[in-house]
Parts: structure tokens; sequence; C-alpha cells
């Protein structure tokens, strides 16, 4: 079998374990049953995820030119307290932005390897916490928009990490007793005063099975680096495709990347 096309995250499904689908060109890739085959990766070209050029890739899939003029890949992406569109206030394209900024979002604790705090729209739960490769996770807030879940955030990352280290998120390593709430209630009191009304106490912590199991030493590999891969795929974990011997390809990185993928049965 042989895929070519560009690289985008991969599409998931919440289950025992989680589905993953990678599309390429015009097929649809179900990942999960290529565990166990051989996978040889080319890397062919570039093709920017907004204006669809082949072109060196900046950053996020973008190139320069968009990563710094679309919408989609503005400050707020990254940094949620500093959304403006809940004034009326665009930073690039205020439609758009209304669209991202202005719906219920979520603040959560998430174990990566460690506990951390993330924001996301809500309607992006589960999938943000499948992408992160969050063993456990849990909403301890809901608010009517991005500016507010930023700001509960931004207090709480004093306390707590907002960043998912990949590496100890692959090693996969966690208490099976552990409970998130018990962390909720401990961060209560860092709340910002007048962010209180958003904690929430209502959400049942959810555990993640991933068709995942860590080997002893891991390897990032990168198709800048190696533009030819070959490996035995072993599990997905997060966005990153595990193959034999420890080597990690991280999906999303290569976001934007155009390669050949061929599948051999043996
Ligand atoms: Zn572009």
């Amino acid at each position: 079998m042989q895929f070519s096309g560009q690289i985008l995250k991969m599409c998931t499904q919440n289950g025992k374990p989680i589905q993953y689908y990678m599309t390429l060109g015009s097929d649809l890739i179900m990942m999960n049953q290529l565990i166990g085959k051989k996978l040889s990766i080319r890397h062919t070209g570039y093709q920017c995820v907004c204006c669809d050029r082949d072109e060196k890739l900046y950053r996020m899939g973008y190139c320069k030119k968009c990563f710094f003029e679309s919408p989609y890949a503005s400050d707020t992406i990254i940094r949620p307290e500093l959304s403006t569109a809940h004034l009326g206030i665009g930073e690039r394209d205020l439609e758009v932005e209304k669209s991202i900024q202005l719906r219920p979002h979520i603040v959560y604790l998430a174990y990566t390897g460690y506990v951390k705090v993330g924001v996301t729209r809500e309607s992006q739960i589960p999938t943000r916490w499948i992408d992160q490769g969050a063993t456990f996770a849990l909403p301890i807030a809901r608010t009517d928009n991005r500016y507010e879940a930023g700001m509960i955030e931004v207090a709480l990352k004093e306390h707590l990490s907002d960043k998912t280290n990949w590496r100890k998120m692959l090693e996969d390593d966690f208490e099976d007793d552990l409970d998130l709430k018990d962390f909720r209630d401990k961060i209560r009191g860092y709340f910002p005063e007048d962010f209180q009304n958003f904690y929430s106490m209502e959400h049942e912590m959810e555990r993640l099975d991933y068709p995942y199991e860590a080997p002893e030493k891991i390897t990032s590999v990168t198709l800048e680096k190696n533009p030819e891969f070959r490996g035995t795929l072993t599990g997905i974990k997060g966005q990153y495709l595990s193959f034999e011997g420890g080597f990690f390809i991280n999906v999303r990185a290569h976001e934007g990347y155009v390669i050949n993928l061929e599948v051999s049965h043996l």
C-alpha cells in the first residue's frame, strides 16, 4: 500500500484504546491497523497548511508569511489571556477571532508525566487531551470565552506547569490511583478573585487509553534530518508515532510536510 500527501495532525476517536486516523491525499488511513507493520516514509516537499504553497515551513505548518498574517496562528492561540474579541477589538481578523474566542472554554488539569494546567475550547474535549498524550484529565472551570479561561490559567501556572514535556509523556509512568480531584481542591485558592465563579466541581476525571507501551529509550526523529525513514510501528501516544527501537515521529511537528508513505505487510 502506498499513500502520498500533506501531513496534518491525526484525527482521533476516544475509545479503549483510542483510534487514530491520518488523511494523506484522498486516503483516510486507520493508523491503529498499521501497528506491527513496516512503514517507509519519504519527505518529498512542503505544503503550507494555510496557503498551500510549496514553501519552507516556519512554524506550526505555516510558511513565514502565513504565520505572521493568519488569524489562526495569532498570539492568542498560544496565549489565551491576550484575547480581546470580547471587547470587540480584533488582532488580525475580528470575525475569525470572535468565532474562536467567544465560545465556552474549559480550564483543565491533565497528567502527562506530571500535573499541568491547560485551556481549550469546550468542543475540543477530549481531542486536546489526546493530542497532548494526557493519561488523566479533569475540567476544573468552564468559562464563557477564551479570555476568562486564559486569565485563570495565568494565575494557576504560577503553581503548576502549563507545558507538556514530550519525553516524560512518552515514558508513560503513572500511579494507578492518581486523582486529579485532589489537585483541583488544592489549587482552588489560587483562582483569581474575579473568576472564582467559574470554578467547577461537577466533572469526573477521565482516563485515556492509548495503543502504546513505552520503550526503554526514547529518540525523536525529524524528517528534516531523516528525509527517508523506515521502521516498524509499535504504538501511538499523543500525536507521536512510536517505532521499534524507541524511535518517535511527532506528527504534529510535521504538519505541512508532503510525504510518500509505503506500508509493507512483513
Ligand atoms: Zn502559507
